[in-house]
Protein backbone atom coordinates (compact mmCIF):
# COMPACT_ATOMS: atom_id res chain seq x y z
CA UNK A 1 0.00 0.00 0.00
CA UNK A 2 1.34 3.56 -0.40
CA UNK A 3 0.08 6.70 0.57
CA UNK A 4 -0.90 8.39 -2.51
CA UNK A 5 -4.60 9.81 -2.53
CA UNK A 6 -5.81 8.94 -6.00
CA UNK A 7 -8.59 11.15 -7.25
CA UNK A 8 -10.96 10.56 -10.49
CA UNK A 9 -11.11 13.61 -12.88
CA UNK A 10 -14.97 13.78 -14.16
CA UNK A 11 -15.33 15.99 -17.14
CA UNK A 12 -17.92 16.60 -19.97
CA UNK A 13 -17.15 17.35 -23.38
CA UNK A 14 -13.75 18.68 -23.04
CA UNK A 15 -14.20 20.74 -19.83
CA UNK A 16 -13.02 19.50 -16.05
CA UNK A 17 -15.74 19.89 -13.98
CA UNK A 18 -15.53 22.01 -11.06
CA UNK A 19 -15.89 19.03 -8.33
CA UNK A 20 -12.34 17.49 -9.57
CA UNK A 21 -10.80 20.76 -8.61
CA UNK A 22 -12.91 20.43 -5.32
CA UNK A 23 -11.42 16.67 -4.91
CA UNK A 24 -7.54 18.02 -5.48
CA UNK A 25 -8.03 20.37 -2.91
CA UNK A 26 -8.72 18.46 -0.33
CA UNK A 27 -6.46 15.17 -1.17
CA UNK A 28 -3.94 17.78 -1.09
CA UNK A 29 -4.85 18.86 2.52
CA UNK A 30 -5.37 14.91 3.46
CA UNK A 31 -1.86 13.26 1.55
CA UNK A 32 0.64 13.44 4.04
CA UNK A 33 3.99 11.33 2.77
CA UNK A 34 1.98 10.58 -0.17
CA UNK A 35 0.98 12.10 -3.73
CA UNK A 36 -2.34 13.68 -5.00
CA UNK A 37 -2.21 11.75 -8.01
CA UNK A 38 -5.31 12.77 -10.59
CA UNK A 39 -6.82 10.07 -12.49
CA UNK A 40 -7.45 11.04 -16.24
CA UNK A 41 -9.78 8.46 -18.33
CA UNK A 42 -10.32 10.00 -22.39
CA UNK A 43 -9.48 9.82 -25.64
CA UNK A 44 -7.04 12.41 -26.77
CA UNK A 45 -7.54 14.36 -23.37
CA UNK A 46 -4.35 14.74 -22.02
CA UNK A 47 -4.70 18.65 -22.72
CA UNK A 48 -7.32 18.34 -19.70
CA UNK A 49 -4.09 17.16 -17.45
CA UNK A 50 -2.71 21.14 -17.74
CA UNK A 51 -4.89 22.87 -15.08
CA UNK A 52 -5.19 20.00 -12.37
CA UNK A 53 -3.31 20.82 -9.13
CA UNK A 54 -1.73 17.51 -8.48
CA UNK A 55 1.78 16.03 -7.98
CA UNK A 56 1.11 13.76 -11.13
CA UNK A 57 -1.66 12.52 -13.46
CA UNK A 58 -2.01 8.81 -14.66
CA UNK A 59 -3.63 9.38 -17.91
CA UNK A 60 -5.79 6.17 -19.66
CA UNK A 61 -6.43 6.76 -23.46
CA UNK A 62 -8.99 4.51 -24.72
CA UNK A 63 -11.93 5.33 -27.29
CA UNK A 64 -14.12 3.96 -24.81
CA UNK A 65 -13.08 6.18 -22.25
CA UNK A 66 -13.99 9.57 -24.29
CA UNK A 67 -17.12 10.32 -22.64
CA UNK A 68 -18.15 8.73 -19.23
CA UNK A 69 -19.67 5.08 -19.03
CA UNK A 70 -19.77 3.49 -15.97
CA UNK A 71 -18.24 -0.32 -16.59
CA UNK A 72 -15.43 1.16 -18.79
CA UNK A 73 -14.40 3.62 -15.69
CA UNK A 74 -14.94 0.80 -13.34
CA UNK A 75 -13.06 -1.39 -14.97
CA UNK A 76 -10.12 0.66 -15.57
CA UNK A 77 -10.16 2.49 -12.29
CA UNK A 78 -10.14 -1.01 -10.57
CA UNK A 79 -7.21 -2.15 -12.37
CA UNK A 80 -5.30 1.22 -11.44
CA UNK A 81 -6.08 0.32 -7.58
CA UNK A 82 -4.93 -3.04 -7.93
CA UNK A 83 -1.86 -2.41 -9.07
CA UNK A 84 -0.82 0.91 -6.75
CA UNK A 85 -3.08 0.54 -3.88
CA UNK A 86 -3.24 4.25 -2.85
CA UNK A 87 -4.41 5.25 0.54
CA UNK A 88 -7.43 6.59 -0.16
CA UNK A 89 -9.49 7.29 -4.10
CA UNK A 90 -11.60 10.25 -4.22
CA UNK A 91 -14.83 10.52 -6.58
CA UNK A 92 -17.38 13.30 -6.85
CA UNK A 93 -20.83 12.46 -4.99
CA UNK A 94 -22.10 13.23 -8.72
CA UNK A 95 -23.97 10.48 -10.96
CA UNK A 96 -20.32 9.76 -12.09
CA UNK A 97 -18.69 9.70 -9.01
CA UNK A 98 -21.41 7.79 -6.95
CA UNK A 99 -21.79 5.33 -10.29
CA UNK A 100 -18.58 4.39 -10.09
CA UNK A 101 -18.06 4.00 -6.36
CA UNK A 102 -20.17 1.69 -5.76
CA UNK A 103 -19.01 -0.40 -8.34
CA UNK A 104 -15.35 -0.45 -7.04
CA UNK A 105 -16.51 -0.90 -3.82
CA UNK A 106 -18.24 -4.42 -4.58
CA UNK A 107 -15.84 -5.20 -7.25
CA UNK A 108 -13.04 -4.56 -4.97
CA UNK A 109 -14.40 -5.15 -1.81
CA UNK A 110 -12.97 -1.40 -0.25
CA UNK A 111 -14.97 0.28 2.39
CA UNK A 112 -16.93 3.44 0.62
CA UNK A 113 -17.27 6.72 2.95
CA UNK A 114 -20.16 9.00 0.78
CA UNK A 115 -21.08 12.38 1.06
CA UNK A 116 -17.79 13.63 2.39
CA UNK A 117 -17.37 17.46 2.94
CA UNK A 118 -13.70 17.12 3.62
CA UNK A 119 -10.82 15.40 4.55
CA UNK A 120 -8.14 16.55 7.03
CA UNK A 121 -4.41 15.06 7.73
CA UNK A 122 -4.88 13.23 10.63
CA UNK A 123 -6.73 11.14 8.40
CA UNK A 124 -10.32 12.16 9.47
CA UNK A 125 -13.13 13.06 7.07
CA UNK A 126 -16.99 15.05 7.96
CA UNK A 127 -19.92 13.58 5.91
CA UNK A 128 -22.53 15.51 5.41
CA UNK A 129 -25.75 13.08 5.44
CA UNK A 130 -29.74 12.95 6.07
CA UNK A 131 -30.24 15.24 3.36
CA UNK A 132 -27.27 17.54 4.57
CA UNK A 133 -29.28 17.57 8.41
CA UNK A 134 -26.26 15.34 10.58
CA UNK A 135 -22.32 16.14 9.63
CA UNK A 136 -21.20 12.44 10.34
CA UNK A 137 -17.15 12.44 11.58
CA UNK A 138 -14.65 9.41 11.65
CA UNK A 139 -11.74 7.79 10.81
CA UNK A 140 -10.89 6.92 6.83
CA UNK A 141 -10.85 3.23 7.32
CA UNK A 142 -7.60 1.47 6.24
CA UNK A 143 -5.42 0.33 4.11
CA UNK A 144 -7.48 2.06 1.30
CA UNK A 145 -10.96 4.10 1.55
CA UNK A 146 -12.91 4.55 -1.44
CA UNK A 147 -14.59 8.38 -0.68
CA UNK A 148 -17.33 10.62 -2.75
CA UNK A 149 -17.28 14.38 -2.28
CA UNK A 150 -19.65 16.95 -2.19
CA UNK A 151 -18.66 20.42 -2.29
CA UNK A 152 -18.67 23.03 -0.44
CA UNK A 153 -15.65 22.46 1.77
CA UNK A 154 -12.97 23.66 -0.96
CA UNK A 155 -13.20 26.41 -3.25
CA UNK A 156 -12.68 25.12 -7.12
CA UNK A 157 -9.24 27.49 -6.84
CA UNK A 158 -7.20 25.36 -4.56
CA UNK A 159 -7.07 22.41 -6.71
CA UNK A 160 -6.06 24.64 -9.98
CA UNK A 161 -2.70 25.32 -11.24
CA UNK A 162 -1.25 27.05 -14.10
CA UNK A 163 2.17 24.57 -13.81
CA UNK A 164 0.89 21.44 -16.00
CA UNK A 165 1.92 18.12 -13.71
CA UNK A 166 3.74 15.38 -14.81
CA UNK A 167 1.90 12.69 -17.05
CA UNK A 168 2.20 9.01 -16.91
CA UNK A 169 0.39 6.90 -19.22
CA UNK A 170 -1.02 3.81 -18.40
CA UNK A 171 -2.52 0.94 -20.11
CA UNK A 172 -6.13 0.04 -20.04
CA UNK A 173 -7.04 -3.25 -19.16
CA UNK A 174 -9.79 -5.32 -22.06
CA UNK A 175 -12.38 -2.62 -22.77
CA UNK A 176 -13.48 -4.58 -25.76
CA UNK A 177 -17.22 -6.15 -25.32
CA UNK A 178 -18.51 -3.70 -22.88
CA UNK A 179 -22.29 -3.95 -22.25
CA UNK A 180 -22.79 -0.30 -21.83
CA UNK A 181 -21.61 1.76 -24.33
CA UNK A 182 -22.68 5.59 -25.19
CA UNK A 183 -24.25 6.15 -28.30
CA UNK A 184 -25.52 10.01 -27.78
CA UNK A 185 -25.80 12.97 -25.69
CA UNK A 186 -28.91 14.13 -25.88
CA UNK A 187 -29.20 18.30 -24.86
CA UNK A 188 -32.19 19.12 -23.08
CA UNK A 189 -34.93 21.70 -25.22
CA UNK A 190 -33.65 25.13 -25.44
CA UNK A 191 -36.75 27.59 -25.05
CA UNK A 192 -36.81 29.16 -21.48
CA UNK A 193 -33.76 30.99 -20.31
CA UNK A 194 -30.24 29.81 -19.44
CA UNK A 195 -30.45 30.23 -15.81
CA UNK A 196 -26.31 29.46 -15.56
CA UNK A 197 -25.74 32.63 -17.43
CA UNK A 198 -27.19 34.53 -15.04
CA UNK A 199 -25.28 36.86 -12.68
CA UNK A 200 -27.68 37.42 -9.87
CA UNK A 201 -30.11 34.14 -9.19
CA UNK A 202 -33.00 33.90 -6.73
CA UNK A 203 -33.81 30.66 -5.55
CA UNK A 204 -36.49 29.50 -4.61
CA UNK A 205 -37.78 26.15 -2.30
CA UNK A 206 -40.37 24.70 -0.48
CA UNK A 207 -40.37 26.98 1.71
CA UNK A 208 -42.78 28.82 -0.91
CA UNK A 209 -45.55 27.20 -0.40
CA UNK A 210 -47.60 27.86 -3.05
CA UNK A 211 -47.57 28.52 -6.71
CA UNK A 212 -49.26 32.00 -6.18
CA UNK A 213 -45.78 32.94 -4.02
CA UNK A 214 -44.09 32.50 -6.98
CA UNK A 215 -45.40 36.35 -7.95
CA UNK A 216 -43.22 37.73 -4.64
CA UNK A 217 -39.73 36.16 -6.54
CA UNK A 218 -40.65 37.08 -10.18
CA UNK A 219 -41.23 40.42 -8.92
CA UNK A 220 -38.05 40.91 -7.36
CA UNK A 221 -36.06 39.47 -10.66
CA UNK A 222 -38.45 42.38 -12.26
CA UNK A 223 -36.94 44.86 -10.22
CA UNK A 224 -33.28 43.85 -10.91
CA UNK A 225 -33.16 42.07 -13.56
CA UNK A 226 -32.21 38.67 -11.55
CA UNK A 227 -33.16 35.25 -13.16
CA UNK A 228 -35.58 33.16 -11.01
CA UNK A 229 -34.90 29.44 -10.42
CA UNK A 230 -36.22 26.58 -7.74
CA UNK A 231 -34.69 23.70 -5.83
CA UNK A 232 -36.51 20.08 -6.93
CA UNK A 233 -39.90 20.08 -5.30
CA UNK A 234 -40.61 23.54 -6.97
CA UNK A 235 -40.31 21.95 -10.29
CA UNK A 236 -41.70 18.47 -9.55
CA UNK A 237 -45.26 20.37 -8.55
CA UNK A 238 -44.78 21.47 -11.95
CA UNK A 239 -44.87 25.05 -10.51
CA UNK A 240 -41.67 26.20 -12.33
CA UNK A 241 -40.08 24.24 -15.66
CA UNK A 242 -37.27 22.11 -15.44
CA UNK A 243 -34.89 24.28 -17.06
CA UNK A 244 -34.78 26.18 -13.72
CA UNK A 245 -34.07 23.12 -11.91
CA UNK A 246 -30.51 23.49 -9.96
CA UNK A 247 -29.16 20.76 -8.43
CA UNK A 248 -27.57 17.52 -9.18
CA UNK A 249 -30.39 16.51 -11.62
CA UNK A 250 -30.48 20.37 -12.97
CA UNK A 251 -28.45 22.68 -13.48
CA UNK A 252 -24.84 23.82 -12.32
CA UNK A 253 -24.44 27.67 -11.64
CA UNK A 254 -22.27 30.07 -10.44
CA UNK A 255 -23.71 33.74 -10.36
CA UNK A 256 -22.12 36.52 -8.49
CA UNK A 257 -24.97 36.25 -6.08
CA UNK A 258 -27.42 33.08 -5.25
CA UNK A 259 -30.16 34.08 -3.20
CA UNK A 260 -31.69 30.91 -1.45
CA UNK A 261 -35.23 31.28 -0.57
CA UNK A 262 -36.57 28.95 1.39
CA UNK A 263 -34.16 26.11 0.58
CA UNK A 264 -32.86 23.95 3.09
CA UNK A 265 -29.60 23.17 1.14
CA UNK A 266 -29.78 19.12 0.59
CA UNK A 267 -26.43 17.68 -0.47
CA UNK A 268 -28.09 17.17 -3.99
CA UNK A 269 -28.74 20.77 -4.84
CA UNK A 270 -25.68 22.71 -3.11
CA UNK A 271 -24.12 20.36 -6.03
CA UNK A 272 -24.94 22.87 -8.68
CA UNK A 273 -25.04 26.23 -6.41
CA UNK A 274 -21.99 25.87 -4.31
CA UNK A 275 -19.69 27.60 -6.05
CA UNK A 276 -21.38 30.56 -6.53
CA UNK A 277 -19.59 33.88 -5.53
CA UNK A 278 -21.82 34.71 -2.49
CA UNK A 279 -24.99 32.97 -1.17
CA UNK A 280 -27.17 34.47 0.87
CA UNK A 281 -29.52 32.28 2.63
CA UNK A 282 -33.07 32.59 3.77
CA UNK A 283 -34.61 30.03 6.21
CA UNK A 284 -36.54 30.39 9.44
CA UNK A 285 -34.94 27.38 10.69
CA UNK A 286 -31.71 28.50 12.08
CA UNK A 287 -30.37 24.94 11.92
CA UNK A 288 -31.20 24.37 7.78
CA UNK A 289 -27.80 22.85 6.29
CA UNK A 290 -27.76 25.84 4.06
CA UNK A 291 -26.25 28.21 6.42
CA UNK A 292 -22.63 26.00 5.99
CA UNK A 293 -22.57 27.34 2.72
CA UNK A 294 -23.78 30.51 2.61
CA UNK A 295 -22.14 33.93 3.11
CA UNK A 296 -24.62 35.80 4.63
CA UNK A 297 -28.18 34.56 5.95
CA UNK A 298 -31.32 35.95 8.10
CA UNK A 299 -33.56 33.15 9.72
CA UNK A 300 -36.63 35.93 8.30
CA UNK A 301 -39.95 34.34 6.90
CA UNK A 302 -38.88 34.63 3.52
CA UNK A 303 -43.28 35.76 2.58
CA UNK A 304 -42.28 38.81 4.59
CA UNK A 305 -39.14 39.72 3.68
CA UNK A 306 -39.56 39.57 -0.15
CA UNK A 307 -42.15 42.27 -0.68
CA UNK A 308 -39.26 44.83 1.44
CA UNK A 309 -36.73 43.75 -0.40
CA UNK A 310 -38.34 44.20 -3.90
CA UNK A 311 -39.53 47.44 -2.70
CA UNK A 312 -35.93 48.81 -1.33
CA UNK A 313 -34.94 47.53 -5.21
CA UNK A 314 -37.00 49.93 -6.81
CA UNK A 315 -36.39 53.01 -4.69
CA UNK A 316 -32.75 51.68 -5.76
CA UNK A 317 -33.30 51.68 -9.38
CA UNK A 318 -33.15 54.92 -10.94
CA UNK A 319 -36.23 55.24 -12.94
C1 LIG B 1 -30.83 11.41 -6.88
C2 LIG B 1 -31.37 12.72 -6.36
C3 LIG B 1 -31.21 13.84 -7.14
C4 LIG B 1 -31.69 15.07 -6.65
N1 LIG B 1 -31.48 16.17 -7.41
C5 LIG B 1 -31.84 17.38 -6.92
C6 LIG B 1 -31.55 18.58 -7.64
O1 LIG B 1 -31.03 18.58 -8.75
N2 LIG B 1 -31.91 19.76 -7.08
C7 LIG B 1 -32.52 19.84 -5.85
O2 LIG B 1 -32.82 20.97 -5.40
N3 LIG B 1 -32.81 18.72 -5.16
C8 LIG B 1 -32.50 17.49 -5.67
N4 LIG B 1 -32.81 16.38 -4.96
C9 LIG B 1 -33.67 16.51 -3.77
C10 LIG B 1 -32.92 16.95 -2.52
O3 LIG B 1 -32.43 15.81 -1.85
C11 LIG B 1 -33.85 17.71 -1.55
O4 LIG B 1 -34.97 16.92 -1.24
C12 LIG B 1 -34.32 19.06 -2.11
O5 LIG B 1 -33.23 19.82 -2.56
C13 LIG B 1 -35.05 19.81 -1.00
O6 LIG B 1 -35.59 20.98 -1.54
P1 LIG B 1 -35.91 22.22 -0.60
O7 LIG B 1 -34.66 22.66 0.09
O8 LIG B 1 -36.61 23.23 -1.45
O9 LIG B 1 -36.99 21.64 0.40
P2 LIG B 1 -36.88 21.27 1.95
O10 LIG B 1 -35.72 20.38 2.21
O11 LIG B 1 -38.22 20.81 2.36
O12 LIG B 1 -36.56 22.68 2.64
C14 LIG B 1 -37.46 23.73 2.72
C15 LIG B 1 -36.82 24.77 3.62
O13 LIG B 1 -37.64 25.93 3.65
C16 LIG B 1 -37.57 26.51 4.94
N5 LIG B 1 -38.78 27.33 5.08
C17 LIG B 1 -40.07 26.91 5.18
N6 LIG B 1 -40.89 27.97 5.23
C18 LIG B 1 -40.11 29.09 5.17
C19 LIG B 1 -40.40 30.49 5.15
N7 LIG B 1 -41.64 30.95 5.21
N8 LIG B 1 -39.35 31.35 5.08
C20 LIG B 1 -38.06 30.90 5.00
N9 LIG B 1 -37.75 29.59 5.01
C21 LIG B 1 -38.76 28.70 5.08
C22 LIG B 1 -37.54 25.31 5.87
O14 LIG B 1 -36.94 25.65 7.10
C23 LIG B 1 -36.68 24.31 5.08
O15 LIG B 1 -35.32 24.36 5.45
C24 LIG B 1 -32.35 15.15 -5.41
C25 LIG B 1 -32.51 13.99 -4.64
C26 LIG B 1 -32.02 12.79 -5.11
C27 LIG B 1 -32.18 11.57 -4.25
Amino acid sequence: MTQDIFVLIEHLRGQVLDISYVMLAAARGFAQDGQVTAVLFGHDAKGLANSLAADRVLYVDHPALKEFTSEAYSLTLASLVNKHHPRAVLMGHTSIGMDVAGALSAKLSLPLVSSCRTLSADGKFVSQICGGKIMAEGDLPSPTALVTMIPGGYKTEQGQSANAPAIESFTPPALDNLRVVLKQIIEPEAGDVDISKSPFLIAVGRGIQNKDNLDLPNELAAATSGTVCASRPVVDQGWLPTTRLVGKSGKRVKPKIYLALGISGAPEHVEGMGESDVIIAVNTDPNAPIFNVAKYGTTIDLLELLPLLTEKAKQATPS
